[in-house]
């Protein structure tokens, strides 16, 4: 089950039910169920996160082009991935103060 906690209230909200969502300036902005507050992603994760992604195509890439034998290709990309999950579970969230 995919959750994330709520930076204002630490409610765990669910991104399977019916939670409001919108986009801001491009960063994507989820609506507590529980209190209402938006919340976003902070910039360094997002930073952080769109390199883990990036290295995950680029592994993706050398593993099917087979650049640096069977092995350098899928585990760059399994690092990668691993990044971009870590970062978006344990960098918490920014309260978004605008409207
Ligand atoms: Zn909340």
């Amino acid at each position: 089950m995919k959750t994330l906690q709520c930076s204002a209230c630490k409610h765990q909200v669910s991104l399977k039910q019916d939670v409001a969502t919108k986009k801001v300036n491009g960063i994507f902005m989820l609506q507590c169920a529980n209190c209402q507050q938006w919340s976003h992603e902070h910039r360094n994760a997002a930073v952080v996160k769109n390199l883990g992604l990036m290295l995950m195509i680029t592994g993706s890439v050398m593993g099917y082009c087979q650049l640096g034998g069977f092995i350098t290709g899928p585990l760059i990309a399994v690092i990668g991935g691993l990044i971009a999950v870590a970062t978006l579970f344990a960098v918490p969230r920014a309260v978004y103060t605008g409207t």
